[in-house]
């Protein structure tokens, strides 16, 4: 079994605290690692190394900052299928979407690698008399990311490239359910030209978290996890003054119109619902058809195609989806289908008996499907984060709104319609942050911002694109006059430029 480490000042660094936790194979249950969790004083000795090499990164100049990052994509590149493979082994999902993990986060750094154009400020020549407008761009000094276990390589990636790429020093407390991938991304940043005490990774539970908020030399941390610990860390670090953005649950609809396109409807819920065992951000778990005609031939589709996915271990090739996480997650999940059926709903597909030949210990899950939901049910109103679709019949287009204006998160939505102007009044009028039309999961390209609305998300700017380096910088404003013959005296009135 690995006795896993921290990684702090480019070296990996033995827990000292004397408090571990297990970590486990989902697809055999089997334990394969220990994880340390930091004490205060672990996670101040990597706040203290990055303290110390920060000012040195901040004045390499960023097309430097971009070739260190560009060597990284090719580390990336040459581990790809290393990463990959220890990254489905921990979290359990295919290798196939494992790739797709690291790949999402492959074009943050890609996007972070634009440092040199993206940090550039502003400037007014002749803003007055002789004077000179222009701002500057400026890292934080050091930032923290605190990141979940179901992108262990996205949401780490996310987190630290367009930071680092500004000229911040980071420290990554990564979830203790998957660290090794971030631990391995420490070590290929390293490899490839990132000064030691840039990026460290602190692995721990809420101790670790609180040190990172509660730490004065921690300029802004970003956060993405469930909304209780979102709410939570939001609160704690703005107290404490820092800059904080909390990325929280979700639980996203697909409305779909009498007039979609069936197959390619269907093909998107069952890609968006059941892909990754269900556990994700942005997937599916609603479907809102909207007319009886339409949610009785969408049932009877999705009915056949819930019934014959294919589970299997994350080695599987061919497999659709692997295990859940966790025992406990499993147990969750389990939990909410029972509460589905007491609460009334129709369990129309249970998967709840499958068992996994030649891996009885494993986390595995069948699809569920669940039909006449309705909003006050708790396995509507919360987030179940596993292979379970709920399908909530709405008469009209404006009751499919309602309901996905009315519920608590706000992370994704899509609609599925060959009506234009349905898709653009869905898109004004949908309090949702990302949308999709006939797209199932509207995960932004890199260059534009990732973030929900509501309970969703907190702090006002959003993951990867234009607002993260607006997240990680702060500005400053210099109005400069070059005396050249200017003797205007001591005012005593507010400037103007006249
Ligand atoms: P989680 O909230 O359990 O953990 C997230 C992080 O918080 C981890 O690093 C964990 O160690 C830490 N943490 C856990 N309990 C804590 C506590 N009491 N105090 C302080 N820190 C604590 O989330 P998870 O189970 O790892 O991830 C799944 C959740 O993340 C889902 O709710 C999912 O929707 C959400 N998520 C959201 C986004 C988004 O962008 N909105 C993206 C991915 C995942």
């Amino acid at each position: 079994m690995q006795e896993l480490t921290h990684f702090i000042g480019g070296k990996h660094v033995a827990g000292t605290s004397g408090r571990f936790t297990q970590g486990w194979q989902p697809m055999t249950g089997e334990q394969i690692s220990r994880v340390p969790l930091a004490s205060k004083a672990e996670v101040r000795a990597a706040v203290e190394n990055a303290r110390a090499a920060q000012p040195a990164w901040a004045a390499t100049n960023p097309q430097r900052r971009a070739r260190v990052l560009m060597k990284f994509l090719q580390l990336l590149e040459r581990d790809n299928d290393k990463l990959a493979e220890v990254l489905a082994r921990e979290h359990g999902k295919t290798i196939l979407d494992a790739k797709g993990d690291i790949q999402r986060g492959v074009e943050v750094v890609e996007f972070a690698c634009g440092i040199p154009h993206l940090m550039k400020g502003e400037f007014t020549d002749g803003a007055g008399p002789n004077i000179d407008v222009y701002s500057l761009r400026q890292p934080l000094g050091v930032v923290a990311g605190i990141t979940p276990f179901n992108f262990p390589a996205m949401i780490p990636m996310w987190k630290f490239a367009p930071a680092i790429a500004c000229g911040n020093a980071f420290v990554l407390k990564p979830s203790e359910r998957d660290p090794s991938v971030p631990l391995m991304l420490a070590e290929l940043f390293l490899e490839a030209g990132l000064p030691p005490g840039i990026l460290n990774v602190v692995n721990g539970d809420k101790e670790a978290v609180d040190a990172l908020l509660d730490d004065p030399d921690i300029q802004a941390i970003g956060f993405v996890g469930s909304t209780a610990i979102a709410e939570y860390v939001y609160a704690r670090g703005c107290a404490t003054g820092k800059r904080v953005q909390c990325f929280g649950g979700a639980k996203n609809h697909l409305v779909v119109m009498p007039d979609a396109d069936m197959d390619q409807t269907v093909d998107a819920l069952i890609g968006a619902g059941y892909g990754s065992a269900g556990e994700r951000c942005m997937a599916v778990s609603v479907a809102v058809p909207v007319g009886q005609k339409t949610a009785d031939e969408l049932m009877r589709r999705l009915i056949t195609r819930v019934e014959s996915l294919k589970i299997g271990p994350s080695t599987d090739s061919s497999a659709d989806y692997g295990p859940l996480v966790t025992a406990q997650a499993l147990e969750r999940v389990r939990g909410y289908v029972d509460l589905g059926v007491e609460e009334g709903a129709t369990l129309a597909v249970d998967g709840r008996g499958f068992k996994m030949q030649g891996y009885e210990k494993g986390y595995y899950l069948g699809g569920c499907l669940f039909d006449h939901v309705t909003p006050d049910m708790r396995i509507y109103k919360e987030e179940i984060f596993g292979p379970v679709l709920s399908v909530v019949r709405a008469n009209t287009y404006e009751d499919a709104l309602k309901l996905c204006n009315d519920h608590e998160y706000g992370n994704g939505v899509a609609i599925f319609t060959r009506d234009g102007d349905a898709a653009r009044d869905f898109a004004a009028r949908v309090q949702v942050g990302m949308i999709g039309v006939n797209v199932p999961i509207p995960v932004p390209i890199a260059y534009y911002t990732f973030g929900g609305w509501k309970r969703s998300a907190f702090g006002d700017l959003n993951q990867h694109g234009p607002d993260s380096i607006r997240f990680y910088t702060r500005t400053k404003t210099v109005t400069a006059r070059w005396p050249s013959g200017v003797k205007d005296g001591a005012s005593f009135v507010i400037p103007t430029m006249e």
